[in-house]
């Protein structure tokens, strides 16, 4: 199957940068073939695909999520992270395999219409007799068809040990390291082309205890897997580090081994400059999540200085719970304002921003030997946004368009060479019945913690 984009603006992200005010893009299969300037040769029997007045780009790469979070948004809108986390606890120990795969289901269509290709997820709640919830946004990610890097979290740290959850979620060391470890079996694919890879993903220093970070640690490079956590998102997590540890955030995580290139953190913002050369210089991963972090009054990541100091920064939505709209998008427009509003006009570009959101996304997972720009040989993952209706009409330059001006419509994106949305709507699963099972989930969990 070959599909031919052309007559639109192409922003490839390749090493040069290069753009395209009207060219093409072929794919073959799940892989892209050619991107040029001016029209594709002509393929007998391809797929035409009309792209005048659009801008075709990298699908976007989140780096950080809970999608179970999909059904519970809303709550706590007015509460710090800790108050926000003890509203919410309750509420999420309700959760079964049937209820994520529906948050889930909805969370990822949501995404691909907002032009997310290939997404993370860290799913650390684990309620006992709730069935198998890691398997149950698996299988949501191949209904909607998106690329996907689930992360088994895990809390083995409850409030009568000094931990912030209650003891009721959380799991003991034994059993989430055997859960974790049978996932990677059953689940992880290394192959090229993935459209599963797995992570090891301990919940936060507040929530985990040192032996687990630690066993979490070997056991990840054990099965060659990458490592997340949540680090350094609250001046409240900071203090918890300095009273029970001794030490900053990043100081306690890197005694347990948790720095490195396999490593990549959600948040990153209270570091201090010596922090953040450190995580650069270890090549380690930063899922930088503006919206929510804005949203719980946490606090600007220096991404900015983490990317000058060499660390693969990435954009994420993070929990739906913290982020309602989650949209990839809205994160780039604000990981741009926000490096403005404190370092200057200068401190990122349009370009950079978007950057983040392709790129960025694809080396903090690993990926960007295959993900995160359009050459010929990557992945066919693209996204098509249409730019000709009255939201963007005579905006000069497409990429400040997309980047500044109102989110566009997704005309097409490709996930795998797939279709997963088209004309704005996603093509996979049914958006209607959607938001009615989403509506049931909600109002069934919001009912079980009374
Ligand atoms: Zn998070």
């Amino acid at each position: 199957m070959t599909t031919v984009i052309e007559g639109c603006a192409v922003v490839t992200m390749d090493p040069a940068r290069t753009e395209y005010t009207d060219g093409h893009v072929v794919v073959a299969d799940n892989r892209i073939v050619a991107v040029g300037p001016g029209r594709a040769p002509t393929i007998p029997e391809a797929r035409s695909i009309d792209g005048r007045g659009c801008l075709v780009t990298p699908g976007l790469i989140n780096t950080h999520h809970h999608l179970y979070q999909w059904l519970t948004r809303g709550l706590a809108a007015d509460a710090t992270l800790f108050e926000w986390l003890t509203t919410l606890y309750p509420v999420w120990s309700g959760i079964d395999a049937d209820l994520v795969h529906v948050g889930a289901t909805a969370a990822l269509a949501h995404l691909a219409r907002s032009g997310c290709s290939t997404t993370t997820d860290h799913h650390y709640v684990v309620p006992r007799g709730g069935g198998d919830v890691f398997e149950a946004e698996i299988y949501a990610a191949r209904d909607v068809g998106l690329r996907f890097h689930p992360a088994r979290g895990s809390m083995d740290l409850g409030r009568s040990a000094g931990g912030l959850p209650p003891d009721e979620l959380v799991e003991d060391r034994d059993t989430v390291l055997a859960a974790t470890e049978d996932a990677i079996a059953r689940w992880h694919d290394p192959s090229p082309g993935s459209m599963l890879q797995l992570a090891v993903a301990p919940c936060s220093p507040f929530s985990v205890t040192a032996e687990l970070m630690l066993e979490a640690a070997s056991l990840a490079r054990k099965h060659a897997v990458r490592l997340h956590t949540h680090l350094a998102e609250t001046q409240d997590e900071d203090a918890y580090c300095r009273e029970h540890f001794g030490c900053a955030p990043l100081d306690y995580v890197e005694q347990l081994g948790w720095l490195g290139p396999d490593v990549w953190f959600a948040h990153a913002i209270h570091l201090d400059d010596d922090a953040v050369e450190r995580v650069g210089a270890a090549r380690t991963g930063v899922a930088h999540c503006p919206t929510s972090n804005a949203r719980l009054g946490a606090g600007i990541a220096p991404a900015v200085s983490l990317r000058a100091a060499g660390a693969p920064v990435g954009l994420g939505v993070d929990g739906a719970a913290s982020n309602e709209s989650s949209s990839l998008l809205e994160d780039a427009r604000h990981a741009l304002l926000f490096a403005r509003a404190k370092g200057g006009p200068d401190a990122l570009t349009v370009r950079d921003a978007l950057a983040m959101a392709t790129l960025g996304g694809a080396d903090v997972l690993g990926r960007a030997d295959e993900l995160g720009s359009l050459e010929p040989g990557k992945l066919a993952d693209l996204a098509l946004w249409r730019l000709d209706t009255a939201a963007h009409a005579g905006i000069t330059d497409p990429v400040a368009a997309l980047l500044l001006g109102p989110p566009p419509v997704v005309e097409l994106l490709l996930v795998d060479g797939r279709p997963v949305v088209e004309h704005g709507r996603v093509v996979t699963v049914d958006e209607t019945a959607l938001a009615a099972r989403t509506r049931a989930a909600h109002n069934q969990l919001i009912s079980k913690a009374g």
